[in-house]
């Protein structure tokens, strides 16, 4: 039992696994007998997102701030990226940017091989807060979404229950976010950004707010998630810790303008647990990455 706490669940199997991409025809069929995200072995000749020479400045009445200079990285399929680097140096501005919701100023992202030009389906966002409508129950947060793409109530409905029992809150569908802590509150935005069965999930500091228990306990969840949707993953940081503990790779950024200072893999085995914090090899690893952040 304890185990089970301590350790990111392992008991997804999966026979064969659909990432759907946009448009169809990038469809990529994934089998894994034992479903493992370890196991990918082409992440890296099949990247699903793309960014190339990516520049960001603002202009603001102060003059023009440059956030991001020639930025370029790439996502493997069912990857697990982390970004870190100095406050303000341009981590969410290029989330944003990977995320079709900002233009940069030059350079492109690409999604499954297409310019990305505007949000899409196939990438859901969580951020920092949960910004969920407090007159809403949980179950109707989760539904939005659907609800203005016109889905029927009923189904809409019927995935939301599916997606809020995955994150955990089975038995919370008709609570209102006041009632709700922190961390489950991130769980409903999970579920939410979950609902329209995205490729891409991009975090912003997700668990930033929350006390360390709790942002441990939602590690290990995110994990599982991670394990259950086979979701490529792409989240900004601000703990190494999080980083190593959680990602297949982690990106160092500089200081303003945000440029890739470092990458590094993370050869930890999966799956992870907590008691991993504590080894030899975590620990050199951090300090690695913390020696990267100037
Ligand atoms: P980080 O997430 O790493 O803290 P941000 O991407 O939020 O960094 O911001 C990078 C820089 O761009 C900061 O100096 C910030 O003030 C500036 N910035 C962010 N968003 C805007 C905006 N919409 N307009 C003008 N400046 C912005
Ligand atoms: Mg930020």
């Amino acid at each position: 039992m304890k185990e089970q706490l301590l350790c990111e669940t392992s008991n997804v199997k999966r026979e064969n696994v659909t990432v759907q991409l946009y448009p169809s025809r990038f469809t990529h069929r994934v089998s894994h007998p034992t479903f493992h995200p370890a196991n990918r072995s082409n992440s890296k000749a099949n990247p699903v997102l793309v960014a190339n020479e990516i520049t960001m400045t603002y202009l603001g009445q102060q003059g023009s701030l440059e956030a991001l200079e020639g930025v370029s990285l790439q996502v493997g399929v069912g990857e697990f990226l982390c970004i870190v680097g100095p406050s303000g140096c341009g981590k969410s501005t290029l989330l944003r940017v990977l995320g079709g919701l900002v233009r940069p100023t030059s350079g492109k992202v690409y999604l499954g091989g297409e310019l990305l030009t505007a949000p899409r389906r196939q990438i859901g966002f969580v951020f920092q807060k949960a910004n969920l409508m407090p007159w809403r129950t949980v179950l109707r947060n989760v539904t939005l979404p659907l609800e203005i793409k016109g889905l029927k109530a009923e189904e809409a409905v019927r995935q939301a229950r599916e997606l809020l029992k995955l994150v955990g809150l089975e038995g919370f569908e008709d609570a209102y976010p006041n009632e709700l802590s922190g961390g489950m509150e991130q769980r409903v935005a999970i579920a939410r950004a979950l609902i329209h069965d995205p490729a891409i999930l991009l975090l912003d500091e997700p668990f930033g707010a929350l006390d360390a228990l709790t942002r441990e306990h939602m590690n290990l969840e995110l994990l599982r998630i991670w394990r259950a949707k086979w979701k490529t993953v792409v989240m900004v940081t601000h703990s190494i810790q999080e980083a190593v503990f959680l990602a297949d790779r982690i990106l160092v950024m500089s200081s303003r303008p945000g440029r890739i200072e470092a990458s590094f893999p993370v050869p930890l085995p999966r799956p992870r647990c907590l008691e991993m914090l504590y080894s030899d090899e975590f620990g050199a690893l951090s300090k690695r990455v913390r020696q990267a952040i100037h």
